[in-house]
């Protein structure tokens, strides 16, 4: 996939609104808050040295976060690796035998874009790729 490296975490919570003053505790601010409308969910990114945890709190009872908070608790959602070409990153995990949610990048926070691999090809961790937006 080119050279990927950690990008974050990705923590499900009920609410980040008290996810975040836990963190504060660790000495981890939040930097960015974002509403991913289409998504059903909340974002806030911690930064931790070089990459992040991204807080999930799913915003309202529908969509697929909504559904994994009630079926498994909070915890562990998801590892995002950055990749410089997201398109090439996805079709190696393709050709490789991975399975993809995405089977083209969608619009993620922060003018990113995303694709997601399945956990049932990934050793039981959901995966995303993401790409930073072109300076
Ligand atoms: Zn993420």
């Amino acid at each position: 996939m080119g050279n990927a490296r950690l990008a974050h975490l990705g923590v499900i919570v009920h609410r980040l609104d008290t996810a975040e003053p836990f963190y504060a505790r660790l000495g981890l601010s939040p930097a960015r808050r974002e509403s991913l409308d289409r998504e059903r969910v909340r974002v806030t990114f911690l930064p931790v040295a070089n990459a992040e945890i991204e807080l999930l709190e799913p915003a309202g009872p529908e969509g697929p976060l909504s559904r994994f908070l009630a079926a498994r608790g909070e915890g562990i959602h998801h590892i995002a690796f950055e990749v410089d070409d997201i398109e090439r990153a996805l079709a190696i995990a393709v050709a490789s035998g991975m399975r993809a949610i995405d089977q083209v990048p969608r619009p993620g926070a922060h003018g990113t874009r995303v694709a997601f691999l399945h956990p049932g090809s990934a050793h039981g961790i959901l995966l995303e790729l993401v790409e930073r937006p072109q300076p």
